[in-house]
């Protein structure tokens, strides 16, 4: 996409104050004219990460004054729906593992394609068209709903049944961890990528008691094994380039 193609548009953000979508809420600030952003409580066990989405706009709004220009409304909705209906380790206090198909048991079926469509229904009534988030098929869980294939399809299922042109856009679908890393500072330098170490959660237990250099979580679940080794690579490619 090119930088400039939408800058008189508005944008509708997948905003759960995780790394992703932080860095997503950034990408947006950085390209469209007015953002807003959504986010939903499904009684996740890590709510603490909707409770991080107002630190990290406050900061985001200090990083550049046009962001804080363009930072427009903040909608949470509640869908308590997806917990009755789904079992898995987000929502009920049970150990991670991999289950069935290679899934890991924190896998809620069809939670993507609900929140796109609740977006789509959002961004309607707000008269935006796009609308942005975090997923990223290079991701270590291999959900299905984060597939580039799935969002594409989505995205014409979404056009034809609200008569619309809506674009959604994934700028992490191919990045991985180290890259969503490197695309925060190249938006917003170093001070990004400390808001978002400091600020984003990522753990899937909800913890936020240890400090580590990758930020805060318990440091054992796939979440934040993940955003540690992300982390590391990152900063090791930072030192190799200073060399
Ligand atoms: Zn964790």
């Amino acid at each position: 996409m090119n930088d400039q193609s939408h800058n008189n548009e508005s944008a509708l953000v997948l905003f759960s104050g995780g790394q992703d979508s932080a860095t997503c809420l950034a990408w947006a600030l950085s390209r469209f004219a007015r953002v807003e952003t959504i986010g939903f409580d499904y009684g996740q066990r890590h709510g603490i990460e909707l409770e991080c989405r107002d630190d990290i706009t406050t900061g985001l709004k200090r990083i550049r004054p046009e962001w804080q220009q363009r930072l427009g409304e903040q909608h949470t909705l509640d869908i308590p729906t997806l917990a009755e209906i789904s079992d898995t380790a987000l929502t009920r206090d049970v150990a991670i593992e991999m289950g069935e198909g290679g899934l890991p048991n924190t896998f809620v079926p069809g939670r993507n394609l609900l929140f796109l469509t609740f977006a789509a229904a959002l961004a309607y009534r707000r008269g935006i068209r796009h609308i942005v988030g975090g997923m990223c098929e290079t991701d270590f869980s291999g959900y299905p709903d984060c597939r580039d294939d799935t969002i594409k399809a989505l995205n014409t299922a979404l056009n034809l049944g609200m008569a619309r042109n809506f674009e959604l856009h994934t700028p992490l679908m191919w990045l991985d961890k180290a890259a969503t890393w490197r695309l925060a500072e190249d938006l917003g330098g170093k001070t990004l990528v400390d808001l978002i170490v400091e600020k984003s959660h990522t753990c899937y237990l909800g913890e936020r008691g240890a400090r580590h250099d990758w930020g805060f979580g318990c440091g054992e679940c796939p979440a934040c094994q993940l955003r540690a080794k992300g982390w590391g690579a990152y900063t090791a490619s930072h030192a190799e380039a200073k060399r």
